[in-house]
């Protein structure tokens, strides 16, 4: 193991942000993290776990301990003839963990395909898209505290998850390392086209009966066309969560804008698309300098070249003050900020 002192940190996260860590490692073993964590070489430095960095705005120079989790490994764990345990390394890259399983014909993530990071990450904001949840298949988690070092198994309800969030981006934020994943998925999958987009593609294509690759084949596609490669343009992805209303609040919305566009959560509760609410406000391919945000989708915010974090994070407040002002709405974050 290799610790490197005074890295960039440009080709370790999607916005391309220019910045340094004091220490660096990459580990790819349960004793390798032990032995970083354990080491009396950095018992008082500040400690964070990296992924690939796709969800990440590094706003300055990181003073402490990067340590990039890339534990690796897929194996098929109890199965019989519906369900199958399939456990992931927390350095397998989401996406192969994706295509592996439905080369075996394994279904319940093929939804979430075409997610950049590591699957490590992938249960800190309970990753979603296209109807589907990570917490949907999730079965249970292995990990290390970073201040004992004790290791702990969390099962589904212990994760709180809930929209693009658990207890590991709560209380156990840069507390507890995960190791690996364990997912519950379907040896007999039914493809879910429940969600419209999805559902139009599938139309347009002519498919009759979907499945699972028909669904990897269009959520990909879609996601192609409608989100900016970060390997062209520096981004997290969606930078915002959308946030949710309460009725009579969405009430007062509805007649003011008659355009609103909005989702029901249940009976009390509309989610408003955070895309629309920052367009309303100009926000949509707005540039300043070298940050701002996405031509064809304003949810993202995008580095157009050598923008520094800390520009990026200013247009991130300057949308979030405008969305305030206009709409009486906060806007929440959805890529953690350093
Ligand atoms: C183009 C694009 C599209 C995206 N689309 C989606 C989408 O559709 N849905 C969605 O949910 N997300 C989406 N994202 C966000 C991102 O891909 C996910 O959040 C992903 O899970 C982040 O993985 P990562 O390995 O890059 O994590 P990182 O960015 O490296 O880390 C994210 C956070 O998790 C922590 N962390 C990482 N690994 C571990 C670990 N092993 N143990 C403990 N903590 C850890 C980090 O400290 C950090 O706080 C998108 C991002 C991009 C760039």
């Amino acid at each position: 193991m290799k610790v490197l002192k005074n890295i960039s940190l440009k080709n370790l996260n999607t916005f391309g942000v220019d910045v340094k860590s004091k220490y660096f490692v990459e580990v790819y073993s349960e004793e390798e993290l032990k032995q970083v964590l354990n080491s009396e070489e950095f018992p008082h430095q500040q400690k964070l776990i990296l992924g690939s960095g796709s969800n990440i705005l590094f706003t300055k120079d990181f003073d402490g301990l990067i340590i990039k989790n890339s534990i690796s490994g897929i194996k098929l764990l109890d199965e019989d003839s519906n369900k199958v345990i399939v456990e992931a390394g927390a350095g397998v890259i989401w996406d192969e963990l994706v295509k592996y399983c439905i080369d075996k014909n394994i279904g319940g993530i093929e939804n979430l395909s075409y997610i950049p990071g590591m699957v490590g990450a992938a249960p800190i904001q309970n990753i979603g898209a296209y109807g589907q949840e990570l917490e949907d298949t999730f079965y249970e988690l292995n990990g290390i505290y970073v201040d004992n070092c004790e290791t702990k198994n969390f099962n589904k309800s212990e994760c709180s998850f809930s929209y693009r969030n658990s207890i590991f981006k709560n209380e156990l934020k840069n507390k507890f390392v995960i190791t690996s994943v364990r997912l519950k998925l379907n040896n007999n999958p039914d493809a879910n086209f429940s969600y419209n987009p999805v559902k139009e593609e599938v139309e347009k294509r002519n498919i009759k009966h979907p499945t699972i690759k028909d669904i990897r084949e269009i959520v990909i596609d879609i996601r192609k066309n409608k989100l900016p490669d970060p390997v062209e343009i520096g981004n997290a992805g969606s930078f915002f969560k959308n946030p949710v209303v309460a009725k009579e609040k969405f009430k007062v919305l509805e007649k003011e804008y008659p355009d609103l566009k909005y989702f029901f959560i249940d009976d009390y509760n509309i989610k408003i698309p955070a895309a629309w609410l920052i367009e309303k406000c100009g926000w949509k391919g707005k540039r300043i300098g070298d940050a701002g945000t996405h031509k064809m989708q304003p949810l993202v915010i995008v580095n157009y070249g050598n923008a520094s974090g800390k520009e990026i994070y200013e247009i991130s407040m300057m949308i979030k003050n405008d969305v305030k002002t206009s709409f009486e709405i906060t806007l929440e974050n959805e890529v953690n900020i350093l």
